[in-house]
């Protein structure tokens, strides 16, 4: 397995979109490989830090809002 088709992998795999399969497949190339290892944990880090200022950007005004606009199936 080449490492440069790791990298989109990586990305499925921290959003949670990876089937069982290839999870395991990369969990195993990151167990045996310190770059992809490194990819995946700096990859990780941003994410989590991107929903804490999304967190923070959206208030809870502004998430209710977007909520009932959904729920009211476009009528105005
Ligand atoms: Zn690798």
């Amino acid at each position: 397995m080449r490492c440069s088709q790791e990298a989109s992998r990586i990305q499925d795999y921290i959003s949670g979109e990876l089937g069982r399969e290839d999870r395991m497949m990369l969990e195993s190339h990151l167990s045996g490989c310190e770059e992809c290892k490194t990819c995946a944990e700096t990859m990780l880090f941003f994410r989590s830090r991107l929903r804490d200022l999304f967190r923070v950007t959206a208030p809870v005004e502004l998430r209710n809002r977007i909520a009932t606009l959904s729920a009211g199936g476009g009528k105005s």
